[in-house]
């Protein structure tokens, strides 16, 4: 025992927790003052917008920038927005189509909806006339009075005419086949303007080709339709094990001429079960009164059903169990045009951002059924599609339209099920419905076209053996290919879709085009440093250079670009994860340097007669790290090395010693902490970082003999002939090195990384206006050093950028940096 020696220990240990304790106050601090400045940092009122005409469909899943919208209300209208435009057309009926069917980048979209009157009607004849951007709900508000209804529809109403001929539909009608046998003629105006009428005794190629011809041959302008009556309908339903099905359905349903409607549910999660929803020719009293679906009526319960049938095994267990059983129990008769007035709605409406429900549809031969659903059960099963539905329809055969889903007497799969939205359950989806196709096409099956494009050019010839002979009719009446929409992009046969097939084979080469916009913040921490290493050496104060404008920068051109990209392109949380951790651990450094910098920092540097030899140092290591970083990550920097030289190459003693030994011991702080973070970084770098040694592939139309002396990084993967070849570039700095380099050889750029769009951005004086050439500005960004500089974001459509690139020499702006994804 010696209590002296014991008092002194209590008392080291009580100010060791007392320091201890302080040292975590003030971390808590530290943490709460880099919430609150990354809180108040940034421009939250930002609003921009990257397009004025965005076309997107029911999923969401596909905004499609056009250069123009034009709704016509006219045949001369539709001729005029043809021969007064010169890039590609896509045709909008209702928009439904879920794969970019209705529209192309930056093209014109003619967007039919308008484009909606009843043209001339036989009430005897059963026959209707129609402008073919009405929809099916206005044809029966006007032939309903008449007791008649459209005799070949799908199950809802929205749909506009022209776009389910376009498609040629199914519905759920008995003894039918798809739309295209209620069709007795067609108007069309052609890709030269000219107008003509098409039938099965005038021009039936065309008909043949632009029924079922996605908007490829021609805008159809005016439909004659067949009609049939409106009769009452009562419906039936019971429920049997799938393998029965297609007895059942030979025996009863098939050939029984009383039967309207008829679909036939398979229920998930162990499609083992069907029912049977068939609606027959009656006349007992109607159970509902109505003509039709109130057109306001608000559908409040089936989507709460099917979304908590969709929410889990009890949910469609529940579904099939108990909610099924309840919805039919009872009886219901009603008019024909009552049960095909559906609104879309039914299916629910809401937020898609983050999962979305998304249709699919596949085509099986009848006498294929039995062999077609295990296939579908093991996909589904494992890849574990999350399966709302599916539903079973029946199409006799269609040997008319070239594009024709239904060359035998076929059953529809129409598969409804949820998705996620990011690119990453993008691709899982395109996986598991190459699996499909595959499947379908074993059984000698089609697959439906409206939906997402993920077949393969071999799966769309495969399921379409006639697509030929619809090439043969667009080559002929649309020489110019002017009629073009994702779809046609995808699978007519151009030297385009050749080289699209390539470059979609290529593993790596498609990036997000939003990373173009998110790598800007990120390449703020380069533009930064470059800055600071600028401001250092022109002999400023280092406590001067203004922290925290620069993470207001930071978090500015975050907010905006996320701004920008929102809703437009999958969500990249990846990226966006990146840039949390480094905007965090930037505000942390520039809080930590700024308010160090403007204590500490100024009152040493006001002990000073002069600038010493350690700042010196501090000024090389920064330059040196600035340079680093525009072609290697930052973790790469050897951070020891300099924290170390500021010991060795600069004497300990010397004049302005309180300043000198300040700088060193900042410096040596700033760089040991930065090493020891560099080196934990570079660990999990390969997550967060690409290599800088990667390389950006892209399209361009060049002489490929004079390409190896512009820039010997350059490097031809492939040559299409004709001066189309699919290079590889440096990427980051050396991408913005070589890009000016190619355009000066006028080079054209046709696609970077699967994209269409690029940022760049330009300094330049701050008095001067013009901007690079056909590049849209998107705003202003604050450059610190020089102040008298700004820094301009510019898109630019890849086709354009050699000319903007090249304008810029004229426009005394300078490049600053070609976002490369
Ligand atoms: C909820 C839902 C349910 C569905 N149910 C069924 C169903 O039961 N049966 C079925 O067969 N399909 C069904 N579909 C698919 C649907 O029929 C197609 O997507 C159809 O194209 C939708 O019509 P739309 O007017 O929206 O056409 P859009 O999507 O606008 O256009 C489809 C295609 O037609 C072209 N087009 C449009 N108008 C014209 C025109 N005037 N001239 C030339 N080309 C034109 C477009 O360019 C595009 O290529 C369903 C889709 C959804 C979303």
């Amino acid at each position: 025992m010696n209590p002296i020696k014991d008092s002194i220990l209590i008392k080291i240990k009580r100010l060791m927790r007392k320091l201890l304790r302080g040292l975590l106050y003030a971390f808590a601090v530290y943490v709460i003052v880099i919430a609150i400045v990354v809180w108040v940092s940034g421009d939250d009122d930002y609003d921009g917008q990257l397009h004025d005409f965005v076309v997107n469909d029911i999923t969401e899943l596909n905004p499609i920038p056009m250069a123009n919208v034009v709704a016509p209300r006219s045949v001369a209208d539709i001729v005029r927005a043809i021969q007064t435009s010169s890039g590609p057309i896509s045709i909008g009926g209702g928009r439904f189509s879920m794969g970019g069917q209705t529209a192309i980048d930056n093209g014109l979209q003619l967007d039919m909806r308008d484009y909606d009157q009843i043209v001339s009607f036989d009430s005897g004849n059963r026959e209707i006339t129609v402008q073919s951007g009405i929809s099916w709900r206005e044809l029966q508000e006007y032939i309903d009075p008449h007791d008649l209804s459209v005799k070949i529809m799908q199950t809802y109403a929205n749909f506009s005419v022209g776009g389910s001929l376009s498609v040629n539909v199914h519905g759920r009608y008995i003894g039918h086949g798809p739309v295209i046998s209620s069709v007795k003629a067609i108007q069309l105006v052609l890709a030269d303007g000219s107008v003509v009428a098409a039938s099965r005794d005038e021009n039936p190629e065309l008909l043949f080709a632009a029924v079922g011809g996605y908007g490829g041959i021609g805008v159809i302008t005016e439909v004659t339709l067949e009609l049939a009556v409106n009769e009452k309908v009562g419906r039936q339903t019971q429920t049997m094990p799938i393998t029965e099905y297609r007895e059942h359905f030979a025996a009863n349903i098939r050939d029984n001429d009383q039967v309207v409607f008829h679909n036939a549910d398979i229920y998930p999660p162990d499609f083992e079960k069907m029912r049977d929803v068939s609606w027959y020719v009656t006349d007992e009293a109607l159970t509902i009164e109505d003509r039709m679906i109130a057109a306001d009526d608000s559908y409040w319960l089936l989507p709460k059903m099917i979304n908590f049938s969709n929410s889990g095994g009890f949910g469609k267990w529940a579904r099939s169990s108990i909610i099924d059983p309840l919805y039919y129990s009872s009886d219901r008769v009603a008019w024909r045009n009552w049960e095909a007035s559906y609104d879309v709605r039914e299916l629910g409406e809401g937020d898609r951002s983050e999962k979305t429900w998304v249709l699919q549809e596949y085509f099986i031969p009848v006498e294929n059924f039995d062999s077609f659903v295990p296939k579908m059960r093991e996909i589904f099963l494992e890849y574990e599609v999350d399966v709302v539905n599916v539903s079973i329809r029946h199409a006799l055969p269609d040997p008319e339209s070239y594009l024709s889903w239904a060359r035998n007497e076929v059953f529809a799969f129409v598969i409804y099920h949820s998705q996620g939205t990011t690119g990453e359950d993008r691709q899982n989806v395109g996986i598991w419905t190459r699996k499909m196709i595959d499947a379908i096409i074993s059984e000698n099956g089609a697959y439906y076209l409206p939906y997402q494009l993920h077949a393969t050019g071999e799966q769309f010839h495969a399921a379409y053996p006639n697509a030929d002979k619809y090439f043969a009719v667009k080559g002929e009446v649309d020489p110019d290919n002017r009629f073009r929409n994702k779809l046609w992009e995808k699978y007519y046969p151009t030297k385009r879709s050749q080289i699209r097939e390539y470059l979609d084979s290529l593993e790596g080469y498609k990036k997000g085009e939003e990373q173009t916009f998110l790598t800007l913040p990120e390449w703020y921490l380069v533009f930064n440093p470059n800055e600071y290493a600028d401001f250092l050496e022109r002999g400023n104060n280092p406590s001067d250079f203004p922290f925290f404008a620069s993470i207001d920068e930071f978090w500015t051109l975050y907010d905006r670009v996320t701004v920008l990209t929102d809703g437009l392109y999958p969500e990249n949380s990846e990226y966006q994860l990146m840039l949390w951790v480094i905007g965090i651990s930037t505000t942390a450094e520039f809080v930590a340097k700024g308010a160090y910098e403007n204590t500490i920092g100024r009152f040493t540097r006001w002990t000073a007669s002069e600038g010493t030899p350690e700042d010196l140092l501090i000024q090389e290591g920064h330059r040196a790290y600035a340079e680093l970083i525009n072609y290697e990550a930052w973790y790469k920097f050897p951070f020891s090395e300099y924290a170390g030289r500021i010991w060795s190459d600069t004497p300990f003693f010397g004049e302005n010693f309180i300043r000198k030994l300040e700088r060193k011991l900042m410096f040596t702080g700033e760089f040991g902490f930065k090493s020891v973070y560099a080196k934990l970084i570079g660990f999990g770098a390969e997550t967060a970082y690409e290599e800088s040694d990667g390389l950006v592939t892209m399209h361009i139309i060049a002489d490929p003999d004079g390409l190896s002396a512009v820039d010997s990084a350059i490097n031809v993967l492939r040559d299409f002939g004709d001066g189309d070849l699919i290079v590889t570039v440096p990427r980051w700095g050396g991408f913005t090195a070589v890009m000016p380099k190619l355009a000066a050889v006028g080079v054209q750029f046709v696609e970077i990384s699967g994209n269409d769009e690029i940022v760049m951005t330009t300094i330049e004086g701050k008095d001067v206006k013009a901007g690079p050439a056909k590049a849209r500005f998107l705003f202003n960004s604050m450059v610190i050093s020089p102040a008298e500089m700004k820094r301009s974001v510019y898109i630019v459509r890849v086709e354009d950028l050699s000319e903007s690139l090249n304008s810029l020499v004229r426009n005394g702006s300078k490049l600053e940096h070609v976002f490369d994804f």
